[in-house]
């Protein structure tokens, strides 16, 4: 067995959405605080751990590929333990073993509390090991009491809510993740005082759908105005919301509430009535720009963002041309865009198979899509150049001698610095764009002046 838990080392790689990045922190956070080191890269570690996504087919895809190369790594060193976690782990539990008979563990999101029993029940001799997996959904699991190992710096996401209630007919996270679970206020608000004294002023509270929130009764909009006034806390974002718990109290907050930024990601997925009814969106495109035009009234200079899916099974050309006519009329400053990913398991695989749009077809509607969007988003940004805005600064750029940092409404700049300013908030002007992303210039004067 493997009894010595500090002689061991551990490498974590994550794939997906940022509730699994988050997820891959804790489990390194669990591991570390039990005595294991963690490494950074797969050769130097003696247990490796795959953290997936079963969101798309192309991203089991590239996990699967990944999977088989570390395989590669095990023919080098036997005793080597893989482990695939998360999404798709839970999606595909023995399948998974019988198709990767070099993995050691598959083990599901409500589970990761019994990581290190998990990995010291493998026994040490590779040829006497047995495969296991770990794939129970525990309906209170919500992680109280345990610690993410999260990297320095200003900024941090902080998971309040785990699982989903809703069943859209397209997706998988409420079969691979569980009913949602909260956590609790008074926990959530003493991690933020927490990661306040460790340097962290900019702040993402995530859940699948986070305004959906809530606990020992307190609702979302309790909890953001709560953290938001948290002292030290400079800039609040939370993701993803569901556009029907967008609600007047949640935008009061959002518009008196200093730290909550200018920005809301609100996923609309399909413009059209029929489709949003047969995807189970439980809002209709006329709610939709109800609550979108409730959110600019409050908060003029915010910006949306969005995620389309095109393709739905039965989708007609005209359908998807509503969707472009909603990208023109809502004009979002960006959209994460999407070909229908069929997911086994979710209700949509069971709708008439003459309904699948053929895969050219599909692909011709999601580059119009892109194109759609990405003019909308470029003429929007060209209409923001000469703002000033607070930009907080994340990392180098890919030129030497620049930095790349965001701005309170979320939109990326660049500009001339060195990397010692990462995690610095600056002064910056937008002199021009590039479409996406801006090129900016640092003026001097207080960073609380920004909107020029
Ligand atoms: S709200 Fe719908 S799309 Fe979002 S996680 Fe839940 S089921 Fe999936």
């Amino acid at each position: 067995m493997l009894q010595n838990a500090s002689a061991k080392r551990v490498y974590v790689e994550t794939y997906g959405c940022q509730m699994n990045v988050s997820d891959g922190e804790l489990m390194e956070g669990i591991l570390a605080a039990r005595g294991y080191t963690i490494v950074e890269n797969p050769e130097e570690a003696d247990v490796v751990l795959v953290n997936t996504c079963a969101i798309r087919e192309h991203a089991e895809r590239r996990v699967l590929g990944r999977v088989s190369q570390l395989n590669g790594l095990k023919r080098e060193n036997p005793d080597l333990v893989i482990g695939v976690t998360g999404c798709m782990a839970q999606r595909m539990g023995d399948d998974l073993l019988e198709k990767a008979p070099f993995v050691d563990l598959v083990m599901g999101p409500d589970s990761y509390r019994s990581l290190p029993q998990a990995i010291r029940g493998l026994d040490d001799k590779p040829q006497e090991r047995k495969q296991l997996a770990v794939l129970a959904f525990h309906s209170e699991e919500n992680y109280k009491g345990l610690e993410q190992r999260r990297s320095e710096g200003p900024s941090a996401w902080l998971p309040i809510q785990r699982g989903c209630n809703h069943r859209c007919t397209f997706c998988i996270v409420p079969y691979v993740r569980g009913p949602e679970k909260n956590r609790g206020p008074r926990d959530i608000v003493e991690e933020v005082r927490g990661l306040v004294k460790d340097g962290v002023s900019e702040l993402t509270l995530l859940g699948q759908t986070v305004n959906s929130y809530s606990s020992e009764g307190i609702d979302f909009p309790d909890l953001l105005r709560e953290v938001a006034r948290v002292h030290g806390i400079r800039r609040v974002r939370f993701t993803s919301p569901h556009p029907i718990d967008v609600t007047p109290r949640l935008v009061e907050v959002m518009a008196a509430e200093d730290a909550v930024c200018e920005q809301l990601h609100l996923p609309a997925q399909s413009g059209n009535n029929r489709t949003l009814r047969r995807m189970l969106r439980r809002y209709t495109v006329e709610q939709l720009l109800e609550k979108i035009e409730m959110v600019r009234d409050a908060i003029p200079d915010i910006a949306l963002s969005t995620d389309i899916i095109v393709a739905f099974p039965g989708e007609t050309e005209d359908e998807f041309q509503d969707t472009l006519e909603l990208m023109h009329t809502v004009r979002f400053d960006d959209a994460f865009t999407y070909k229908y990913s069929l997911r086994e398991g979710t209700p949509a695989t069971r709708l008439p198979e003459e309904d699948f749009i053929p895969p050219d077809e599909a692909q011709a509607r999601l580059e119009q899509l892109i194109d759609v969007s990405r003019r909308i988003q470029a003429e929007i940004n060209q209409d923001e150049v000469g703002r000033i805005e607070e930009v907080l600064i994340e990392k180098c750029g890919r030129h030497k001698g620049q930095v790349l940092g965001r701005t309170r409404r979320n939109k990326v700049v660049v500009f001339d610095g060195d990397p010692t300013l990462i995690g610095e908030y600056r002064r910056i002007q937008l002199e021009r764009t590039t479409g996406a992303t801006f090129i900016g210039a640092e003026r001097l004067g207080s960073v609380g002046a920004v909107g020029v």
